[in-house]
């Protein structure tokens, strides 16, 4: 199933490790999610799959737990509509740039969903002194608030949620969110950098979103998930 595929392909691709988490939006039912029980993504397999409601309450058979953060998930699908897949990871070259005054752009046209500008989350504007989670339901409202219609949102000191239409596209923008902020990084290194224009980085999202299933069945494969 592709949110099995899609939880190994984030581990294999570095994006998640021990922690973070993907879901997808039930065309079906709007109003729920299917998102895996708390553990590795690289060890989710179909069985650990759960299906929760917008209030982050598991639904179907199973009393395994989900994550603590579930509310990323829940609040974001109930803010935005056209939202069908969440990724929610620590991947490490993005938290330089959700504790720097050093904005994360589209260096090049495969991060061109970025746009003009990534908003980022400081928790301790919400709630003040936290553990740094997303672990309830008004919290997820204020992270889908910073949110807002950007597909990416950075969380000071903790990490990044990127959101898609499909589960596919919310999967490529988690890993080129990640290379971004390394060749952001790297470049400014050599020197001033040109970013994407506002005009080149909706042409180049518009032209890339045609591309998702390439990387999809490469990135499948190669984490050995080819079959069925
Ligand atoms: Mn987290």
């Amino acid at each position: 199933m592709d949110l099995v595929r899609a939880n190994h392909i984030l581990a294999d691709k570095g994006v998640v490790d021990a922690f973070g988490h993907v879901s997808v939006r039930l065309p079906e039912r709007s109003d729920r999610f299917l998102i895996a029980r708390s553990m590795a993504p690289a060890l989710v397999r179909g069985p650990d799959i759960l299906e929760l409601d917008l209030s982050g309450t598991s639904v179907g058979r199973s009393v395994a737990k989900s994550y603590v953060e579930r509310f990323i998930h829940a609040e974001i699908y109930r803010a935005r509509p056209d939202v069908g897949a969440i990724v929610h990871s620590h991947s490490p070259a993005v938290i330089p740039f959700g504790v720097t005054s050093t904005a994360l752009r589209p260096i090049f046209h495969m991060s061109a969903f970025l746009g003009e500008r990534t908003p980022i989350f400081d928790i301790h504007d919400a709630v003040g002194d936290s553990d740094m989670l997303i672990r309830n339901a008004p919290l997820g409202v204020a992270l889908a608030d910073c949110l807002g219609t950007s597909n990416a949102v950075l969380q000071r000191g903790h990490g990044s949620t990127v959101v898609g239409t499909t589960l596919q596209e919310a999967v490529f923008r988690a890993v080129y969110l990640e290379i971004n902020a390394r060749l952001q990084t790297d470049a400014a290194r050599l020197g001033p950098i040109t970013f994407l224009s506002a005009g080149e980085a909706e042409l180049a999202d518009a032209a890339v979103r045609q591309q998702v299933d390439r990387a999809w069945d490469l990135w499948a494969q190669a984490a050995g998930d080819h079959h069925g």
